[in-house]
């Protein structure tokens, strides 16, 4: 037995080197996917290039999975663990800005929260895999997800359609995987969070509804705009107080929409927001103070408050002990400065579906050129640097080498 226990087999510098040898070829399908966007549930062509891409590969491939989901299985030599990694597949309706050769061709369409980079890295990392398939035990299965950024059209939709679907069966995944491009983090790093990752987040729509009378004579109607900012303004400070001050939550509202005519008063107004929350607890609580204090507020102004909630998605946890190994092989096989710990963010993620359901580990690739600002997320002046593809791809092979090949418990 070696003194320490292996965690990549030990072929790992000879797949590394491979790795690198695929950097063209990841800037290639990177800027393919991002000339060619395509909104959330309707993914057509970038399913047709992820099944043609893996088919020749000599992976088994199922497309059409809820809406156009596509499963890639690699088929090891000998049997074994099941291990996953999923890529998500949808842009977003924004007009992009930059001038750049790869520029969006589709027009007021725009990869800009990554996805083509997932896309890239997801499909570099089945290229490089089958390479070794001789050398692999077990399954290593790419899922490639549609409509992560939503919002979902019901439960058959988006990764909790997927895990509806199936994906994570015959054989059960062992353990998953995904990574998020960062913008605010330097090209050459990753990050991760060691058991929290993201918030759990809920589509709360609230309709105030009034009575209408001339706007000479608002003591003759109810004002449904004056009571919904009554509200926001009133649910901004009692809140503070609702929660222990430690366990983070946010409401926000985004939309507000109501009123015909300047000097008529509204009829009902509709305020749609997102409350983000680390724990279910808390959802809870909050959830209820709202109801409460919509009560009172009902009470007096006159008009009728109601809440409804749509959409959540979970909480999007690391295991714990998975997370660990996995942070051990991103150490050694990248590199211990490469990699570092990080908080939750309140941002949301579906891919909290597929990590309610099987062991997973989620993290975080940089893509901010050293040195400058960087872009947000879903801007349209998103400008990844593609610098940090080989590294996503490195990444996204020790993880399922390490975990699959191997095994992880
Ligand atoms: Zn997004
Ligand atoms: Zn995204």
């Amino acid at each position: 037995m070696p003194e320490r226990e292996m965690i990549v087999p030990p072929w790992w510098p000879e797949a590394a080197q491979a790795a690198e040898g695929l950097t063209e070829e990841l800037t290639r399908l990177r800027r393919h996917f991002h000339q060619h966007p395509e909104l959330s549930h309707q993914e057509r062509r970038t399913a047709a290039a992820v099944a043609a891409y893996l088919t020749k590969l000599g992976l088994e491939v199922k497309t059409g999975i809820a809406g156009h989901g596509v499963v890639g299985r690699l088929m090891g030599a000998t049997p074994g663990r099941t291990v996953a990694w999923r890529a998500d597949m949808d842009a977003l309706p924004l007009t992009e800005e930059l001038e750049v050769p790869w520029r969006s061709k589709n027009a007021g369409v725009m990869h800009a929260c990554g996805h083509d980079f997932h896309l890239a890295i997801a499909l570099g990392a089945a290229a490089l895999l089958s390479r070794f398939r001789d050398r692999l035990s077990g399954e290593i299965r790419f899922l490639f997800q549609p409509a992560e950024e939503g919002p979902p059209q019901g439960p058959d939709s988006g990764a909790l359609g997927m895990v509806r679907a199936g994906v994570l069966d015959n054989p059960r995944v062992d353990a998953i995987f995904g990574l998020h491009v960062a913008p605010t983090l330097d090209v050459g790093q990753v990050r991760y969070c060691p058991e929290v990752v993201m918030a759990g987040s809920e589509h709360l729509i609230l309709t105030v509804t009034g009575q209408v009378a001339h706007g000479a004579t608002p003591h003759k109607g109810v004002d449904p705009i004056l009571a919904a900012a009554q509200t926001l303004v009133l649910l901004k400070s009692a809140l503070a107080q609702e929660v222990d001050s430690r366990q983070p939550f946010v409401l926000t509202f985004g939309r507000i929409a109501g009123g015909n005519r300047f000097n008529i008063l509204a009829d009902r107004v509709v305020l749609e927001g997102s409350l983000r929350f680390l724990s279910p607890g808390v959802r809870e609580r909050v959830l209820a103070a709202v109801r409460r204090h919509l009560a009172g507020l009902a009470k007096a102004t006159g008009a009728r408050l109601e809440l409804a909630t749509q959409g959540i998605y979970p909480i999007l946890k690391n295991d714990a002990r998975l997370a660990e190994r996995a942070v051990r092989i991103l150490k050694e096989c990248l590199g211990a400065r490469r990699v570092t710990a990080h908080q939750p963010a309140m941002g949301s993620e579906d891919f909290a579906y597929f990590a309610q359901e099987v062991p997973a580990f989620y993290f975080f690739l940089g893509v901010r050129t050293p040195g400058t600002r960087g872009q947000a997320l879903h801007a349209p002046d998103f400008n990844p640097d593609e610098a940090a593809l080989p590294l996503g791809l490195k990444a996204a092979a020790a993880l399922l080498l390490g975990t699959g090949a191997i095994g992880f418990r």
